[in-house]
């Protein structure tokens, strides 16, 4: 058998991708540089037609969190820049090298691996010194950095390709954090000058690089931008680029006192229909939306009742509403005039519109089309 035959389906449109390639290009310094973050499967976009649909409208070069996530790019025959930006172990250079990815790089060790897998395979590598400013992850201390950018040098083999840091709290209302971590990064930047040392500078995310258009230095790395998701509360719109639908696979009208779903935990104050839809947790639609969440239906917004099981939810709609067998339902995206987005999810859900996206199971189909074309 093939083909899908269970109609919940991440929508995802390329063009509004595209849209927002270009918005973030608006809004940067005439030659500074666009990494395209499609880390973790383009935040649940689907990591290969979106980082086409990013190259085509204009992103410079792509960054993933994993060589795996780089290798896949390669396998589809993507040719661009590929920055690693997770940090990586020693023994994890040699897949960096062969698959011509680029890596960060804050330790002798790693380093050294990186200079002699690219030695013995005969190429350069392309590396970026990360330095810790404040986010506390990963990264060189701002003193060592000189030593490490030293010892680079020693490496034929080694192309230094970037100083970078990734910012905290970029978008905190409050922006004085973000401040102190850039004028760290700056600091350094001025020590390797005296040395006689300058190398392409970047630390923006998406919140930083629309923010505070001073901190896009050459290059800045936007991932949530793209997905149209909003960077910090109040952002100027973009156009969210996925869509997660499904379909009503039953409804019926339900008398006062009806007990819906695991653990009754909702009963119909009034009579009321009941549509269950064809979607549950492993689908990525937290468990937590639970007696939370909404979803539209008939064009209405149609609170999620009882609790999400493993592949069904169900919705109270009133008796008079129009909803069928078959209808589609709109768990994240528009219909009519209604919208659901993955910032309110996450705020149902006390978390991120990053893990909102990330979430949406591997179960579920992308379909790439423009959620507002017919299909
Ligand atoms: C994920 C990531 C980004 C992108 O952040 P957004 O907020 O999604 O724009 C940038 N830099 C690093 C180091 C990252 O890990």
């Amino acid at each position: 058998m093939t083909g899908a035959t269970r109609r919940t389906e991440a929508v995802v449109s390329l063009a509004a991708v595209a849209a927002n390639v270009r918005a973030v290009r608006a809004a940067l310094a005439p030659g500074t540089m666009l990494w395209a973050v499609v880390k973790a499967n383009a935040y649940g976009h689907g990591a290969v037609p979106v980082a086409l649909a990013a190259l085509r409208a204009g992103a410079d070069a792509l960054a993933v969190a994993l060589p795996e996530e780089g290798w896949a790019l390669r396998r589809a025959g993507i040719a661009s820049r590929i920055l690693v930006l997770g940090p990586i172990l020693p023994e994890q250079a040699g897949g960096v090298v062969s698959a011509d990815l680029e890596a960060i790089a804050f330790s002798p060790p790693v380093i050294d691996a990186l200079g002699a897998a690219a030695q013995v395979a005969g190429r350069r590598v392309a590396v970026h010194l990360k330095v810790d400013t404040g986010m506390g992850r990963v990264g060189a201390a701002p003193q060592d950095v000189p030593a490490l950018a030293e010892r680079l040098g020693r490496w034929r083999s080694i192309e230094w390709a970037g100083l970078m840091t990734h910012l905290s709290d970029a978008d905190h209302e409050d922006a004085t954090w973000t401040g102190e971590q850039y004028r760290q990064l700056l600091r350094v930047v001025e020590r390797l000058r005296q040395r006689g040392w300058s190398v392409p500078v970047h630390a923006a995310n998406s919140a930083a690089a629309l923010r505070f258009p001073g901190l896009q230095a050459d290059g800045v790395r936007a991932g949530l931008a793209l997905y149209g998701l909003e960077p910090w509360p109040g952002a100027p719109p973009l156009s969210p680029a996925m869509e997660l639908t499904s379909v009503v696979t039953m409804v019926k009208p339900v008398p006062r006192g009806f007990a819906v779903g695991y653990g009754h935990t909702y009963r119909a104050p009034a009579p009321q229909q009941i549509a269950t839809v064809a979607a549950g947790y492993a689908d990525g639609v937290r468990r937590a939306l639970s007696n939370r969440g909404a979803a539209l239906v008939g064009g209405l917004r149609a609170p999620i009742v009882g609790r999400i099981s493993m592949d069904q939810l169900t919705l109270a709609v009133p008796l008079a509403a129009p909803v069928h067998v078959g209808d589609p339902v709109v768990l994240l995206g528009r219909q009519g005039n209604e919208a659901i987005r993955a910032a309110d999810w996450a705020e149902w859900l006390g978390t991120i519109s990053y893990e909102v996206v990330c979430g949406i199971s591997d179960r579920v189909p992308r379909v790439y089309r423009d959620p507002h074309e017919a299909p």
